[in-house]
């Protein structure tokens, strides 16, 4: 029996993905996605969303559950599987999981992006005993504990100010004395009691046996150093890309993010991108949406133009 060849497989299960399978689907198109943990992405793993149009304030995993319904209740496949290699230059697309592989006419790539590590000697090892790169998924686990953020970006505020209600004691380091993020969570940061700030500052080292106990901070303006007992460390600075199943097929940016033309076009055809992974002025879930509108409608047209369909 030969393969099934799906119309769409969108990669990645966030924002952008969903969107692209709702349109894709609305357009009578078979579509699939692949999502290798639990759907929602980066907005999953977001305590509170306030600047999504429609909700004043909602919680980024309900937001992200709401948009899950959504896009299933039209009745795209879901498959839950790890991409481990593609094949998306073949005018066929093979997309290869650990579980199965699958063929396409198009790909939407949504990958998203991935946390940033500090790149420490030690934090591999202390990942899961100490150190978190999700402060709504572990917070809880430091409850009356004292624990440190990284970061100055509002993902970093606002897990300071989520910590502050179930820890005992936050310190926020940030590497300079102005904060990326905006000036209202700055504000509420500042006058949060149980949050102190270390600005100008940079972790310099990890202390532990099993799990992680302190860690060294620099003072980057005098270089001073001081030791921080703490039971966890949130580092919240920022996400990047991972492109490496996509590797030397689709163009890519110096900094590493999937190049598009603004019908989300990458450079090989049939092909597209959506979100954060994508060479983008904005990364905010309406502009992910936004691209996977765009991306599925490129997708139909490609099938219609290439009459598969
Ligand atoms: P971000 O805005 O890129 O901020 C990253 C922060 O980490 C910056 O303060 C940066 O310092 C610092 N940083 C980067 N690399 C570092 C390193 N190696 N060591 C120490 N510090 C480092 O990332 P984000 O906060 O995750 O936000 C990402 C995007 O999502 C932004 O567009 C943000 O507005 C958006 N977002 C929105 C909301 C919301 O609206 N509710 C919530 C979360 C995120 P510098 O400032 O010195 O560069």
């Amino acid at each position: 029996m030969s393969q099934k060849v799906y119309d769409v497989l969108i990669i990645g299960g966030g924002p952008a993905g969903f969107t692209a399978g709702i349109y894709a689907k609305r357009a009578g198109l078979d579509v699939a996605m692949i999502e290798k943990g639990v759907p929602g992405g980066a907005v999953a793993i977001t305590y509170e969303v306030c600047n999504y149009p429609g909700f004043k304030q909602i919680g980024g995993p309900e937001l992200a559950t709401l948009m899950f319904e959504h896009m299933q209740s039209l009745g795209v496949e879901v498959i839950f599987d790890e991409v481990k290699n593609t094949a998306l230059t073949d005018q066929v697309k093979t997309v290869e999981c650990f579980n199965g592989t699958y063929k396409a006419h198009t790909v939407i790539l949504c990958l998203g992006a991935a946390a940033r590590k500090l790149n420490l000697d030690n934090e591999r090892q202390f990942i899961g005993k100490g150190i978190s790169y999700c402060a709504t998924c572990d917070g809880n686990l430091f409850k009356d504990q004292d624990v440190a953020i990284v970061g100055g970006g509002n993902s970093a505020l606002e897990d300071a100010v989520y910590m502050s209600n179930i820890a005992k004691k936050v310190y926020l380091i940030h590497r300079r004395d102005q904060f990326r993020g905006e000036e209202i969570l700055a504000k509420e940061v500042k006058e949060t009691k149980n949050i102190e700030l270390v600005l100008c500052s940079r972790v310099a080292k990890l202390n532990g046996e099993s799990t992680l106990q302190s860690i060294e901070v620099e003072n980057l303006v005098d270089k001073s150093l001081k030791t921080i007992d703490l039971s966890a460390l949130f580092v919240s600075i920022g996400r990047g890309p991972d492109t490496e199943v996509v590797d030397k097929q689709v163009a890519l940016n110096q900094a590493g993010y999937i190049v598009a033309n603004e019908k989300m076009e990458t450079n090989v055809a049939g092909v597209y991108v959506a979100g954060d992974i994508r060479e983008t002025p904005l990364r905010q879930i309406v502009t992910a949406c936004s691209d996977g509108a765009v991306a599925a409608t490129s997708a139909f047209t490609y099938i219609k133009l290439n009459k598969i369909k």
